[in-house]
């Protein structure tokens, strides 16, 4: 056979028996193995930050709306978050261009117990408004150069969540949890360094403040001389959380010290109501150890309201994906109809608050109580319809590990 007659890859002039696919083209063949090959190429130089992204900016309402409907209760969270989103992506769209205007970044502060639903919230809106999305631990950060993480990795994870696309990096946002832990510890001025308190939040105000900030893509090129990507966070928006216990207290004796002396009449009243978390100030996030600087990068701040037995009733039929609806559709992927005595529903609220589990209990009260059927009805006997009552729910709950958790708490 001719030379020119040989069907072979163009590329690699592997030939046509070698490969597993080959494909023709004008003047030419390519195999996989060279097209796996260019990909990897393509992928490595078409840099994406280079392709443009915009985002559709969502109006208040129309966020509070989605929120609702993940989302029980927490009405001033949901108003506040709301509307900070849509200044910030506005601010980010640079819809209305003024020279001697500058808007400052609405980065937030979440103020709730655990289990509340904070995160729920940060990651609902990031869903809505589809961008990159991450969550960072404070508990984990140190000052640089200690054991632990840097607050830069707080970047990588958000650049791996945008698909290395630097220019969607910049517009995502950050959830940044229990970031009360990291409040100056006392007043001690020791001589060994606060290295996982005030020196964190010292190394976070770049982050929030907006700055050109270096970062190791980890992960993302398997080279060892990896290039550091530049990533300005002017941007991006940061939302904060922590349960900041014990902060009632001192928004209680704020409150009352402020009426000179004499408690007014106001003053009691609001002492008395369950949250004071309501009345939550810069002030007291400062008195309780963040410092200054950093409060003063984020100036949104607003509360979520522990979860009473009706919210949490509610909490567990009536969002979108209410962990009622979700073992639904999990049976009924087995063809079963899952239904579930209006009792037991009530049990398992009531289990989560005398065991103090909260709204994350609930799901492990509900595994409990349907563990024996999930494992056996896949392999069993066909039924069509399982109705869950109270005796099998109590039943399968007083076995269950869930009941020592008492016993611990
Ligand atoms: P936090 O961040 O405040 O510790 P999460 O947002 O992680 O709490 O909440 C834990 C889980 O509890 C969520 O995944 C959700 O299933 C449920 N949950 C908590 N609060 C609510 C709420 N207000 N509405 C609906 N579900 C909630």
């Amino acid at each position: 056979m001719k030379e020119k007659d040989r069907v072979h890859c163009s590329f690699c002039g592997r030939d046509k028996k070698d490969t597993n696919v080959l494909i023709a083209g004008i003047s030419g063949h390519i195999c996989d193995n060279c097209i796996l090959q260019a990909g990897e190429i393509v992928k490595e130089e078409v840099k994406p930050n280079e392709t443009d992204y915009s985002i559709t900016i969502h109006k208040p309402t129309e966020i509070k709306k989605h929120l609702d409907e993940y989302v029980i209760g927490q009405e001033d969270a949901k108003k506040v978050l709301s509307v900070a989103v849509y200044n910030h992506y506005k601010r980010v769209a640079k819809t209305f261009i003024s020279q001697d205007i500058e808007i400052e970044k609405s980065n937030v502060l979440l103020v709730g117990e655990t289990g509340t639903g904070k995160t729920l919230l940060v990651k609902t809106i990031a869903k809505l408004l589809n961008v990159p999305f991450c969550i960072a631990d404070a508990t984990v950060l140190t000052e640089a150069g200690y054991v632990g993480e840097d607050v830069e990795s707080i970047l990588s994870r958000l650049l791996q969540a945008a698909d290395f696309n630097v220019n969607k990096a910049e517009k995502g946002i950050v959830f940044i949890d229990e970031i009360d832990k990291i409040a100056r510890k006392g007043d001690n001025p020791s001589i060994t360094r606060d290295v996982s308190g005030e020196g964190v939040q010292q190394a976070l105000l770049k982050l929030l403040e907006g700055a050109n900030v270096s970062v190791p893509p980890q992960g993302g090129r398997k080279h060892p001389e990896q290039k550091m990507i530049s990533i300005d966070t002017q941007n991006i928006l940061f939302i904060c959380g922590g349960a900041f216990a014990g902060v009632e207290k001192l928004i209680g004796k704020r409150l009352n010290t402020n009426a000179i002396g004499f408690k007014t009449q106001e003053a009691t009243d609001m002492s008395k109501e369950s949250n004071l978390l309501q009345y939550i100030t810069p002030s007291d996030i400062r008195t309780f150890g963040l410092i200054p600087e950093l409060i003063g990068r984020i100036p949104v701040i607003t509360h979520l309201n522990p979860l009473d037995k009706v919210a949490l009733r509610r909490i567990l039929t009536e969002p979108k994906n209410a962990i009622i609806k979700q073992f639904i559709t999990l049976f009924e992927m087995d063809n079963i109809d899952l239904s579930f005595d209006k009792e037991v529903l009530d049990f398992i609220v009531e289990k989560a608050i005398e065991y103090k589990l909260g709204a994350r209990g609930l799901r492990s009260i509900c595994e409990a109580i349907l563990l024996d059927h999930m494992f056996e009805i896949p392999t069993k006997v066909v039924i069509e319809k399982l109705r869950i009552r109270l005796d099998y729910a109590k039943k399968r709950f007083e076995d269950s590990k869930l009941k020592q958790l008492k016993v611990a708490s």
